[in-house]
């Protein structure tokens, strides 16, 4: 689980402080699909970069599976951004030269390891995303949905337990958006992946277990959702 305590964020230019998160606390069970929505501007981006521990916490806690990540030692704390979280953002990110398969495999490669296990593991996610007939192809001959595909598997690689996604389908048109967002359901059932995203929309923030609604730095509203079976 991760737990969120009395969570601040401010930022300083110059003599200036800007509380963005003014004291967050909130529960994210394991498996849950947890969608945060809000106006532009009142700190959703910032929330998910705490979570994943890409910046500094200013006040509280975020304790991820029993660990506090505010009093981890930077060294713990990338490894566990490489290993334990992927990160899914609105542009893929991808590496323009390389094929499909060495984009999804980068983390890997950059982590030192390419073993039988990790070729097990990007046949099953080129199955999932349905990017098997693509694995040859680079980034510049697919669709966007197709490279989000791509980010998305790559940030999968490592088998993380957290998946975090600011705005996947912010840049896809409306079709592509229910596609990514069916594939976020069926990684979030059969990978069982804790799921935490971003979005504007509410059509996109039903694919979750639950809704947590900021505005002005705080929560206004946390909705659970019956998900009809499927
Ligand atoms: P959007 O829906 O437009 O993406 P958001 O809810 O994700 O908005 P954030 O990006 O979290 O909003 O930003 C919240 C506030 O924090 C904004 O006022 C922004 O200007 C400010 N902010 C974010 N990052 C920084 C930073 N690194 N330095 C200073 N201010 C920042
Ligand atoms: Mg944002």
């Amino acid at each position: 689980a991760i737990k969120v305590k009395s969570l601040r964020k401010n930022f300083s230019m110059g003599k200036q402080t800007v509380e963005v998160l003014k004291g967050l606390s909130f529960e994210v069970e394991s498996g849950e699909f947890l969608s945060v929505m809000g106006p532009s501007g009142c700190g959703k981006s910032t929330l998910l970069y705490l979570l994943g521990g890409l910046d500094e916490v200013t006040f509280g806690e975020i304790s991820l599976h029993g660990k506090d990540l505010t009093t981890m030692k930077e060294k713990d704390i990338s490894l566990l951004r490489r290993r334990d979280i992927g990160f899914v953002f609105q542009f893929y990110n991808l590496v323009p030269n390389l094929t499909v398969e060495d984009n999804i495999m980068l983390p890997l490669i950059l982590d030192g390891k390419k073993g039988k296990k990790q070729k097990a593991r990007l046949e099953e996610l080129l199955e999932i995303t349905g990017l098997k007939d693509y694995r040859k192809h680079t980034p510049r001959e697919l669709s966007g949905g197709q490279q989000q595909r791509v980010a998305i598997a790559r940030a999968l690689i490592f088998e993380p337990k957290i998946l975090l996604l600011d705005e996947p389908t912010g840049n896809l048109d409306s079709k592509t958006t229910v596609e990514i967002m069916e594939l976020f359901k069926t990684i979030h059932l059969e990978l069982k992946t804790t799921i935490i995203q971003v979005t504007h929309s509410k059509e996109t923030a039903a694919y979750g277990t639950k809704i947590l609604e900021l505005n002005d730095g705080v929560i206004v509203r946390e909705t659970r959702i019956e998900r009809k079976a499927s």
